[in-house]
């Protein structure tokens, strides 16, 4: 094996097969946040500060009289953990939601308790039934692609919006952040909230079922939402100066908050997924995309990132007991799980809805022009 080419500006490398680097080696990822997001949609800065104060007026004036001025989806996780601090201190009065999976770590459930009680804002738990969110999850499986964590992640927004609706609730307010998740690359996995391919997967490699499964699909997640229900997803995180040790250390002072160790490592299956079946199958290091991330917004420095990589991606020794978990709750054997993971990909030529997209961006454009 060849020794991959790092990124001189960030550690991205030649693990993602479609990077590409200029005369100075940096790579197409932080040549990105660069050029397009930094200044652009990322603002910790007066002006960011200028349209969150905009925002959160409008969002306040709009919620006079309702219960609530918005939502908000708890992961347990330290964006959702930390907006919700922030949205409580700014006067907004949330609405908050935990989308429950199946695969919680109990500290993420503590956090989420802990935290909603500390604050006096109302929580709302939603428990998707396991039978369909496995049936979903084994499917993605046997497919063998990419994201394993599509189930889980259309789940939670599919449930979530669902849920605003029906409560009229029209601001979301979404931990989404460039200031430590900027760099993600396109072949490490696919959209989670392609609803045609979700369907295609569950038909070709399960039963087809997704009768108890939450599903967004086109016409309601680029449509029906956001013009129609004027459903409005606000990412606050993106106009504060948002450090994730800084969050943490706020967390654990502030609320009896406890850290759970790594990113995502918040839901069980996420931590083995990312930890385990990417690695190990596809050579995929998502840990890679975290810290250029953490470089690029100046957290961290690229030296304190490369030194992090020098730990195992998976903690030795909590794999046999973490996989042993996750194999027996989707009851699947050993012997078909490595039989899975080390057989070619299965799934090509996949459905995907990425022509109705583009048509929707031009509609958009359309809309704008026709209504400004
Ligand atoms: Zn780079």
């Amino acid at each position: 094996m060849t020794t991959p080419q790092v990124c001189t500006r960030c550690i991205m490398d030649t693990t993602d097969p479609e990077i590409t680097f200029d005369e100075q080696g940096r790579c197409n990822h932080c040549t990105r946040f660069f050029d397009t997001i930094q200044g652009v949609h990322w603002l910790p800065n007066g002006e960011g500060k200028r349209i969150l104060d905009e925002t959160i007026a409008k969002i306040k004036n709009e919620g006079k009289g309702k219960q609530y001025d918005g939502i908000i989806g708890l992961s347990g996780g330290v964006d959702s953990s930390y907006l919700l601090c922030k949205v409580k201190e700014w006067g907004l009065r949330p609405l908050a939601v935990h989308v429950d999976a199946g695969w919680n770590s109990e500290l993420a459930v503590k956090n989420i308790e802990v935290l909603c009680k500390k604050l006096d804002i109302d929580l709302h738990t939603i428990v998707i039934d396991w039978e369909a969110m496995r049936n979903v999850q084994v499917a993605f499986l046997r497919s063998g692609v990419e994201n394993q964590d599509i189930p889980q992640d259309h789940a939670f927004f599919a449930a979530l919006y669902r849920y605003a609706i029906k409560k009229r609730v029209r601001y979301v307010f979404n931990g989404a952040n460039f200031a430590t998740e900027s760099i993600l690359p396109a072949a490490w996995g696919y959209d989670a909230m392609d609803s045609t391919y979700l369907s295609a997967i569950v038909r070709r490699f399960g039963d087809g079922n997704l009768k108890n499964f939450p599903v967004v699909n086109f016409w309601e997640y680029y449509i029906y939402y956001p013009y129609i229900r004027r459903m409005t997803v606000v990412r606050p995180l993106n106009y504060i100066h948002y450090r994730k040790c800084e969050a943490i250390r706020e967390l654990e002072m502030n609320y009896g908050w406890r850290y759970y160790g790594a990113k995502h490592w918040e839901s069980r299956f996420t931590k083995f997924f990312q930890g385990y079946y990417l690695p190990t199958r596809f050579g995929y290091d998502k840990r890679k995309a975290h810290l250029s991330s953490l470089v690029v917004s100046g957290e961290i420095t690229r030296d304190e990132a490369l030194e992090e990589m020098k730990k195992p991606v998976y903690p030795p020794e909590h794999l046999e007991s973490d996989k042993a978990y996750v194999l027996k709750k989707l009851r699947i054997s050993q012997e078909e799980f490595e039989r899975l993971i080390n057989s070619p990909r299965v799934a090509e030529n996949i459905p995907t809805n990425a022509k109705l997209k583009m048509w929707a961006r031009h509609a958009k454009k359309t809309m704008k022009t026709l209504f400004r």
